[in-house]
């Protein structure tokens, strides 16, 4: 039975790394003319409104996107994303990965969204539904481990999965390295980016060691440390892994531990 919901935690420091990486990578894949394919294993529901009581009751959007949008230029395609998505569903309105997906992604490319949790997934529908003129999204009520191996490798074949869990399944620490190396068996061109958190316990650390000890092409890892959301919270800071990882996105992590260093 899932329990976690975005919600309580959308538009938090993590987000800011996570969607900002995103954002660059899909705004890079973005030069070239020819469509590319979208993939997320995790998506939930895409639109919070950062002024619901349960993004306020935990604060974690004003620690977060709240000190972090004014840090991106307004050309920075994590701002961009951010503004189409204010634009649509007005000033309070946050786009979760999908929805700032969507908003870097052009008429032709294609979306591939799974989410488990029932009421996350109807949201999700709801969310997606009409979000974009020409950007050819579905949406899967089913395992997004599962919907990745059915769909890999994608058509278009260009393109770049994000796996954002929860870890409310503890497993998925263990698992996450040999499924990663799956998808990129028969998807070898694929960007596959995943987002973990940084844990005052280490549970996250055998995990990075197994990726990094895997024989991805072209990987990054960028770790950012930041102030937790409370005091004793587990989390102290957020990862993302990728293999395949477009041109250039090195700089931008410099950019942003610029950014999370101003938070020491
Ligand atoms: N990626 C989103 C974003 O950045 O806006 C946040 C996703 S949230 C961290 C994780 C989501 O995964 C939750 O909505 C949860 O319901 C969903 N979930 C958990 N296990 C899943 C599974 N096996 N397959 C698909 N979705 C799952």
């Amino acid at each position: 039975m899932l329990s976690y919901q975005h919600i309580y935690h959308a538009g938090n420091l993590a987000d800011v790394q996570k969607h900002a990486l995103l954002c660059v990578m899909l705004a890079y894949m973005g030069k070239k003319s020819k469509p590319f394919s979208y993939l997320e294993t995790h998506s939930g529901r895409g639109l919070y409104h950062l002024d619901a009581p349960e993004a306020v009751k935990t604060g974690e959007a004003a620690a977060g996107i709240g000190v972090a949008e004014a840090w991106f230029d307004a050309d920075h395609p994590f701002r961009r994303a951010l503004d189409e998505v204010k634009n649509r569903y007005g000033a309070t309105a946050y786009g979760g990965s999908p929805l700032l997906a969507a908003a870097c992604l052009r008429a032709g490319d294609r979306m591939h969204l799974a989410e488990l949790h029932p009421q996350e997934n109807a949201a999700l529908n709801e969310s997606m539904f009409g979000v974009k003129n020409g950007v050819i999204s579905k949406v899967y009520k089913q395992d997004g481990f599962a919907m990745a191996q059915a769909v890999c490798p994608p058509e278009p074949r260009r393109g770049l999965m994000l796996i954002d869990p929860s870890y409310e399944i503890k497993k998925d620490y263990k698992t996450l390295p040999d499924f990663i190396a799956k998808i990129h068996r028969k998807w070898n061109v694929g960007v596959i980016a995943l987002w973990y958190p940084v844990l005052t316990d280490g549970s996250h650390e055998d995990m990075v060691k197994a990726l990094k000890a895997k024989d991805f092409p072209k990987t990054l890892c960028h770790e950012v440390r930041f102030p937790p959301a409370r005091e004793g919270h587990r989390m102290v800071g957020s990862g993302m892994f990728i293999a395949n990882a477009p041109y250039g996105l090195d700089t931008e992590c410099h950019r942003l531990d610029g950014f999370f260093n101003s938070l020491r």
